[in-house]
């Protein structure tokens, strides 16, 4: 053996260590180097960046399909790819992957993902890491072609490496992949709605559904790109502040 050593990738995810995705994500890494998977013992979804600060957060070694040593973190996806760096990684890692999502992470989802967000974490402590996402939310989706595009994706970073602060996000159509298209983050939001029922106690409770609206008129978004099948990959930062109004606001005297 000589001294080189592989890179290191971490593979998280939001829906659980026991998803499918996070198991196609982890054999596609498997390609490129050594994978240490951290991620939460459940599912996680739309948690966005949230962090637990007021209960402990433990972690249980798992072995995945008999190939993969795993932990499973009793927290978010952000608090996994925390103590992924901070306690339960041997050495830094080179790469931080999270996914494959069950379920869309293009446009507003962004904002509201937990798979993101492990990405974005990642970023947050140094690391190139990229999201990856398929679009269809059934547990058996065919993946291969998020496969596929997360092969590319993480075959470039590996290679080209990625700024500081910035993320990649990957959305990927169910099925064999079409290609890869660099894509802006499409204006679009929820219109929201709450399904008021009442439980066996004659307590009312409320269930969030929601439609997705694209307001973007524009082409070159995620969205446009899912549609029109291809993948789409997105550079996105943490740094959420508004250059351009802060170049107007700031010759106001208040
Ligand atoms: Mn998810």
């Amino acid at each position: 053996m000589s001294s080189y050593k592989k890179p290191l990738i971490l593979v998280s995810n939001d829906d659980g260590i026991f998803s499918p995705g996070i198991q196609a994500l982890a054999e596609v890494a498997d390609e490129f180097g050594d994978v240490e998977i951290v991620a939460p013992d459940r599912q996680q979804s739309a948690v966005g960046h949230a962090i637990t600060v007021s209960t402990p957060l433990r972690s249980r070694s798992f072995m995945i399909d008999g190939r993969f040593s795993g932990q499973a973190v009793s927290g978010t996806p952000a608090d996994s790819v925390k103590l992924a760096h901070n306690q339960l990684l041997n050495r830094k890692p080179d790469l931080v992957v999270s996914g494959i999502n069950h379920g869309s992470n293009a446009g507003i989802n962004i904002l509201y993902s937990g798979t993101v967000s492990a990405a974005t974490e990642g970023t947050i402590l140094g690391y190139p890491s990229i999201a990856v996402s398929c679009t269809a939310f059934n547990e058996d989706a065919d993946l291969s072609g998020s496969k596929d595009a997360a092969r590319k994706v993480i075959g470039y970073v590996l290679n080209h490496g990625m700024p500081r602060g910035v993320t990649l996000n990957l959305n990927v159509p169910e099925g064999p992949l079409k290609g890869i298209k660099w894509a802006r983050q499409a204006n679009s939001r929820y219109v929201e709605e709450f399904e008021g029922r009442i439980d066996p106690h004659n307590r009312s409770y409320y269930w969030l559904t929601g439609k997705f609206q694209l307001l973007d008129q524009d082409d070159g978004n995620d969205i446009n790109a899912l549609e029109a099948g291809f993948a789409s990959l997105t550079p996105i930062q943490y740094d959420l502040t508004s250059y351009p109004l802060l170049k107007e606001l700031e010759n106001i005297e208040l």
